[in-house]
């Protein structure tokens, strides 16, 4: 992406040069952001509401491939993934850090790609960048990022609350990003074969975008306020909605019934499964990164959400004893297994 470009040497800024250089852009927007970046630590005050925070590591090679991945979609990614996290637990996130380990390979202009997506999401997304870290690595590029937030106390929403009869809501369409991943490995492999084969993700961007540049729930967040629902549990779809759906069955210890024909699927990821001679419901259950959020109601706050499009009810919540199951389309029942992202990867 940089071949006509005359490209700086980070070395030429130093590690102060280079920081300064990144986050002079970014202001501060939250009065609880007391002070940001430029000391030893940020500091931070929420009065009276709960604080939450959450971390992710995304290394090259492992969580991302830069043959495919371009840098601004990896730093607006890193960001949104994290949110998503405090979303998940019914917050609203308002600052987050990012640390990244930078291989000799990448120059500057590289390093400015990644903090335009970051900026982007914290545009986007209401977010104060308040500190990080900056080294060097050996091999590849490194990524964390630490995000927080917070909720009034009666609003943070766990894991482990779901109860019987609750239902079971997703936000959103599954499997999407899965089927991205797809495509975009598949048209990898076909220009190692031959570089002068242009991609073709004709008819893809839909999924495509649902891989490169997924966007943590924050709506659905303010949604459920507004409706005045409070979910008696809720968790993001990172893994997969199989993997997600057990995480608030055990916790919670209970059951569920999960209905195959009401899981949200676009009519692209259904297609693209099918052309790949996969099932589209299997995408859903163990693909991944959808960044959705799944998560219970009571089933007197139904009439409140009933209407909305971006909401499905997919089951209920029943006794531990009757265990996790999906109920198929033709009426089978299975028995839901964490397979989350491991069942593609052999
Ligand atoms: P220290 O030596 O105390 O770790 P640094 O020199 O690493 O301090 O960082 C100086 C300031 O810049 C701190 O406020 C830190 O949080 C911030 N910072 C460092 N690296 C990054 C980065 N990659 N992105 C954003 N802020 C950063
Ligand atoms: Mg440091």
């Amino acid at each position: 992406m940089f071949e006509n470009k005359e490209l700086t040497d980070i070395a030429e800024l130093g590690e102060f040069g280079l920081i300064k250089h990144l986050t002079d852009n970014f202001k501060i927007r939250h009065e609880t952001s007391i002070k940001g970046i430029g000391d030893d630590a940020a500091v931070l005050n929420f009065g009276e509401k709960e604080v939450l925070i959450s971390t992710d590591l995304l290394l090259e090679g492992i969580h991302f491939d830069l043959a495919y991945v371009p840098l601004m979609h990896l730093g607006y990614k890193a960001v949104q993934v994290n949110l998503s996290d405090i979303y998940a637990m019914n917050g609203i996130a308002t600052q987050i850090t990012v640390s990244i380990g930078l291989s000799s390979k990448f120059p500057l202009e590289a390093v400015e790609e990644i903090y335009k997506g970051i900026e982007l999401a914290c545009n986007k997304f209401n977010i104060d960048l308040i500190g990080g870290d900056t080294s060097a690595s050996k091999q590849g590029l490194v990524i964390s990022v630490t995000s927080i937030g917070y909720a009034d106390k009666k609003d943070v929403t766990y894991r482990n609350g779901a109860e019987e009869g609750d239902l079971l809501c997703v936000s959103g369409d599954l499997g999407g990003a899965y089927l991205g991943l797809q495509i975009l490995e598949r048209e990898k492999l076909v220009y190692l074969e031959n570089p002068n084969i242009q991609p073709d993700l004709e008819g893809k961007d839909y999924i495509i975008e649902r891989q490169l540049k997924p966007e943590g729930r924050r709506d659905i967040v303010d949604l459920l306020a507004q409706m005045d629902i409070k979910p008696t549990s809720m968790i993001d779809v990172s893994d997969g909605l199989a993997s997600e759906i057990l995480h608030i069955c055990e916790q919670s210890e209970k059951g569920c019934n999960l209905y195959e024909e009401k899981i949200p699927i676009d009519p692209v990821t259904y297609e693209t499964a099918r052309e790949l001679g996969l099932d589209p419901t299997i995408c859903a259950l163990s693909g991944g990164e959808d960044y959705e959020l799944l998560f219970t109601i009571k089933q007197s706050d139904y009439p409140k959400l009933k209407n909305d499009v971006d909401i499905s009810v997919i089951g209920h919540i029943t006794d531990k004893n009757s265990g996790c199951k999906m109920i198929s389309k033709s009426n089978v029942v299975h028995t839901i297994t964490a397979q989350g992202w491991t069942a593609f990867k052999g």
